[in-house]
């Protein structure tokens, strides 16, 4: 479970995150919408501390991830030590972020034996099955540049897998994708989402959106302007402002 409680941040004098709380149950999907610039990906890298929020705090099955809290008071966690709350963390970019120099199988064992202390042939093991899961199982001694995208990002996602996150977090998963790879890779995130892993989604593809998420929140200005089900959000938003922004997108 991921809970966001009362989280603001600014950059400068620009509040980006403004009070936004949120709960995504173990095994549940959440996808995130709003318009560019209202706080999407800043939310997704405040839940896994790679920013620091101002006000409120975060947790994942109840653990703080920046913090240490003693009575009412919390203190920021040295950098090693957030590196290893960090695991249980999973997050998904849109640009891959593979590591160029490493084969696909060295980019799946590298961070389990370093950061989880996996012995190599586990890691490998464990690297295989998740490449199989993936479809990608003959590209293991392939290097990123010799893959499409959408094989990249199915690397990518396996590669979250390997540290066994309790939540994965998606940054628009597909947005660099050519139109005819958008959907091997929506294809691996479905396979998630019926396995029953905690998945936390930005996109703008509101079909999919709509097939896998059990709440749709939509944000504007740092702020979470409504939330529900895919049915009510898309069929009968509550709010104009999310109206307005579904016009524009559907
Ligand atoms: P998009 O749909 O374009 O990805 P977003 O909803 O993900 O947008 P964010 O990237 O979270 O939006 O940005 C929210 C606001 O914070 C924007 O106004 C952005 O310009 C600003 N911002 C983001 N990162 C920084 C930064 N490192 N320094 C200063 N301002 C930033
Ligand atoms: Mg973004």
């Amino acid at each position: 479970e991921v809970s966001v409680h009362g989280v603001t941040k600014h950059y400068g004098l620009l509040r980006v995150l403004d009070d936004v709380s949120l709960t995504v149950p173990a095994g549940a999907v959440t996808v995130i919408l709003g318009p560019s610039g209202s706080g999407k990906s800043t939310l997704l890298r405040s839940i896994n501390h790679l920013e620091r929020v101002d006000r409120g705090f975060i947790a994942v099955d109840g653990e703080l991830i920046g913090y240490r809290q003693q009575g009412d008071t919390l203190y920021e966690l040295a950098e090693t030590e957030v590196l290893h709350r960090r695991v249980d963390v999973g997050m998904v970019f849109q640009n891959f972020n593979l590591f160029p120099h490493l084969t696909v199988l060295e980019n799946l064992v590298e961070a389990p034996i370093a950061v989880r202390g996996l012995k190599r042939e586990e890691a490998e093991a464990q690297a295989r099955e998740l490449l199989a899961r993936v479809g990608l199982a003959d590209k293991a001694a392939s290097y990123p540049r010799q893959l499409s995208g959408g094989q990249q990002q199915r690397v990518a996602i396996a590669r979250a897998l390997a540290l066994k996150p309790k939540v994965l977090l998606f940054d628009e998963p597909t947005s660099a994708l050519d139109p005819e790879l958008v959907g091997e890779v929506l294809d691996v995130i479905k396979e998630l989402a019926r396995s029953g892993t905690t998945l936390v989604i930005v996109t703008h593809e509101i079909g999919f959106a709509r097939e896998v998420a059990d709440t749709v929140v939509f944000m504007e200005s740092g702020r979470i302007l409504e939330s529900g089900s895919p049915e009510q959000v898309f069929s009968a938003p509550r709010h104009p402002r999310t109206a307005a922004f579904l016009d524009k997108v559907l």
